[in-house]
C-alpha cells in the first residue's frame, strides 16, 4: 500500500495521480492545528481551506479513490503533519509514501526531514500546477544583475505563445500597463459571483467550536471563495463574461463603496490549485478572441498578472529562500498599529481597506500595496510584523506568494531584489486613485497641523530617515530633489508631526 499526502493548497484534480483509482493507494488529508495556529489567520481563510479540502476529498471518493481524512474535530487527529502521516503509515502497513512538492519552504523542510527518517520508499513529485519549475526563474536570471520582471514576462509569452503573432507581441507592444491606471468615476459594476456557501456555513461552526484564534468576521454574504473546481470555473467564466472588459483599465483603482471593482476574485481558487494558471489564461484569451468589447490592453493586463507576475514571484521565492525571510534592508523595527486588527482609525483609506479585509479576507492588490503596505512602510514597521498580518488576513495568502509581495514589493526589505524602488506615496496618490480622501477628516493637501493627512508628513520623513539606505537608488533621485527643496524649518515641523504619528499611530 502507498500513502499519498495531499496538502490543503494541493487540490489539483487534474494531477496525474488521479487518472484512475488504484486499490494499493490511499490518499491522506488533514485539517490541523499545526496549520491553523502557526500564524493567526482570518476565519474565512480557515473556512475556505477546509471547505475546499473536504470538497476535494469527497470528489476523490466519488471517483473511486481511497481517502483518509482527519477533520479538525476528529479524535484520531494529532494536529501535527508528520505524526498524522506516521499514524496512517502504521495503520495501513504502508510500504511507500509519496507527496507533492510543497510550495512553502516550511513544509518542504518538514517533509524532507520526515522522509529522510523513514525506512520505506519515498517519492516527491511535482504539483503539476505552475507554468514554470521551481528553478526556472533562477536559471533564466543566471549571471544577470537585476531580476527585471518584464524580461521574464516576455520569455514566458514567447515560451507559451500567449498573445503572440509571428514571434512578435500581439498589437506590437509587450505591455499596455499605461492604459491600466485609470480611476473609477462611478457607474454600474456587475455584482461579484456568489458561490455556494452551505458547506462554508457548516464549517464555520466547527472552526468556532474548535476555539481557533482567528482574525475578522464570517458573514455568508461576504464569503466569495469558490471551494470546488466546478464553482471556481464558474467564477472564472463569470469574470470573463462580465468583468474582463473593464479589468485592465481599472485594475489599480480604489473606491469607498466598491470592494471588488472588476477583479476576478479567483486568487484563492488558483492558490489552492483548484484551477490552473494555464486554463485561466486560455479561457480569458478565448473570451477576448470572441468579444469585440474586450480590448488588447484589458487582456494583456490580466495575462501579465497570471503568466508574468505570479510565476515570477513563485520563482523568486524559491531562488531567495530561506534568507529572504530574514531580510530587513531598510532597518525598520516599528510595530504594526493595533487598528490593523480592528479598522478603528480616522484615516479613511486605511479604515476602508482594513475593514474590507476584516469582512472579506480579501483586498485587491493596490489596497494591499498602496494603502496598508504603504502606511506600514512609512511607519517603518518591522517586516516580520507586516508579513504576519498579510499572511494571516488574506484567504489567498500562501507564503510563496505573500512573502515576496509583502517583504519585497511592498516593504522593500529585500533592498531591491524585486522592486526597483520603495512603493511609498503621500496622500496625493491615494487621492488620485480613489475617492477615499473626499470622505476623510484629514486634509490631503496639508503636511503639518492637526488635520494634515498623516501620509504626507510620514512620506517626507521616510525619505529623510532613509537617506543612507536609499542613497544609491537612481529611481529615487527626483524624490530626493523635491525633499531638498523643503526649507529646514518646514522639514523639522514635518518630522515632528511624523514622529507624533509613528509613536502613537492608533491616535490618528
Ligand atoms: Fe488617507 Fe490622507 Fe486621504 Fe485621509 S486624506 S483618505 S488619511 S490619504
Amino acid at each position: 500500500m502507498e500513502v499519498r499526502l495531499i496538502l490543503g493548497d494541493q487540490l489539483n484534480e487534474e494531477h496525474t495521480w488521479f487518472i484512475e483509482p488504484n486499490n494499493h493507494v490511499c490518499y491522506v488529508m488533514f485539517e490541523m492545528r499545526q496549520e491553523t495556529d502557526y500564524v493567526r489567520h482570518h476565519v474565512q481563510k480557515i473556512v475556505a481551506f477546509f471547505a475546499a479540502m473536504r470538497t476535494f476529498a469527497r470528489k476523490l471518493e466519488e471517483d473511486g479513490h481511497t481517502v483518509i481524512y482527519y477533520t479538525i474535530d476528529d479524535p484520531n487527529n494529532t494536529h501535527n503533519l508528520t505524526k498524522n502521516i506516521e499514524k496512517v503509515l502504521e495503520l495501513l502497513g504502508a510500504t511507500s509514501f509519496a507527496y507533492q512538492l510543497p510550495d512553502e519552504f516550511r513544509l518542504d523542510k518538514q517533509l524532507k526531514e520526515f522522509s529522510n527518517s523513514l525506512d520505506i520508499k519515498v517519492e516527491a513529485c511535482d504539483t503539476e500546477h505552475f507554468l514554470t519549475s521551481r528553478t526556472e526563474l533562477a536559471e533564466f536570471y543566471e549571471g544577470k544583475k537585476a531580476l527585471v520582471m518584464e524580461f521574464f514576462y516576455r520569455y514566458m509569452r514567447k515560451k507559451h505563445q500567449y498573445l503572440m503573432v509571428d514571434g512578435q507581441p500581439e498589437g506590437g507592444s509587450w505591455n499596455y500597463d499605461k492604459f491600466n491606471r485609470n480611476t473609477w468615476k462611478g457607474g454600474a459594476i456587475p455584482p461579484p459571483y456568489q458561490p455556494d456557501k452551505a458547506l462554508a456555513k457548516e464549517i464555520y461552526n466547527q472552526v468556532a467550536a474548535a476555539k481557533i484564534d482567528t482574525i475578522g468576521t464570517f458573514d455568508p454574504t461576504s464569503f466569495l471563495f469558490a471551494v470546488s473546481r466546478e464553482e471556481s470555473l464558474k467564477q472564472l467564466d463569470y469574470f470573463c463574461d462580465h468583468l474582463l472588459q473593464d479589468f485592465g483599465t481599472y485594475q489599480d483603482a480604489m473606491h469607498q463603496d466598491e470592494t471588488n471593482l472588476f477583479h476576478a476574485r479567483i486568487s484563492f481558487s488558483l492558490n489552492v490549485k483548484l484551477i490552473s494558471p494555464g486554463e485561466v489564461i486560455d479561457r480569458a484569451i478565448a473570451t477576448y478572441r470572441n468579444r469585440e468589447t474586450i480590448s488588447l490592453s484589458q487582456i494583456e493586463g490580466f495575462v501579465r498578472q497570471i503568466l508574468g507576475w505570479r510565476e515570477y514571484i513563485r520563482g523568486l521565492y524559491w531562488k531567495e529562500m530561506p534568507k529572504y525571510k530574514q531580510k530587513n534592508e531598510l532597518n525598520n523595527f516599528g510595530k504594526l498599529p493595533d487598528f490593523y486588527w480592528t479598522g478603528k482609525t480616522n484615516m479613511n483609506c486605511l479604515k476602508t481597506s482594513i475593514t474590507n479585509s476584516l469582512e472579506n479576507a480579501y483586498a485587491h492588490h493596490i489596497q494591499r500595496l498602496m494603502i496598508t503596505g504603504n502606511f506600514a512602510l512609512l511607519l517603518q514597521t518591522h517586516p516580520d510584523e507586516v508579513d504576519q498580518w498579510y499572511l494571516g488576513i488574506y484567504a489567498d495568502a500562501v507564503e510563496w506568494v505573500q512573502l515576496p509581495n509583502t517583504r519585497g514589493m511592498s516593504q522593500y526589505a529585500d533592498g531591491g531584489i524585486l522592486a526597483t524602488k520603495p512603493y511609498v506615496s503621500s496622500g496625493s496618490y491615494v487621492n488620485k486613485m480613489s475617492n477615499y480622501c473626499s470622505n476623510c477628516s484629514y486634509d490631503k493637501k496639508k503636511r503639518t497641523g492637526e488635520n494634515a493627512c498623516p501620509f504626507n508628513s510620514l512620506y517626507w520623513n521616510f525619505l529623510d530617515d532613509k537617506r543612507e539606505e536609499l542613497k544609491g537608488n537612481n529611481r529615487m533621485g527626483m524624490m530626493y530633489n523635491l525633499l531638498g527643496k523643503i526649507k529646514p524649518e518646514e522639514l523639522a515641523e514635518i518630522k515632528a508631526r511624523a514622529y507624533e504619528i509613528i509613536e502613537n499611530p492608533d491616535a490618528f
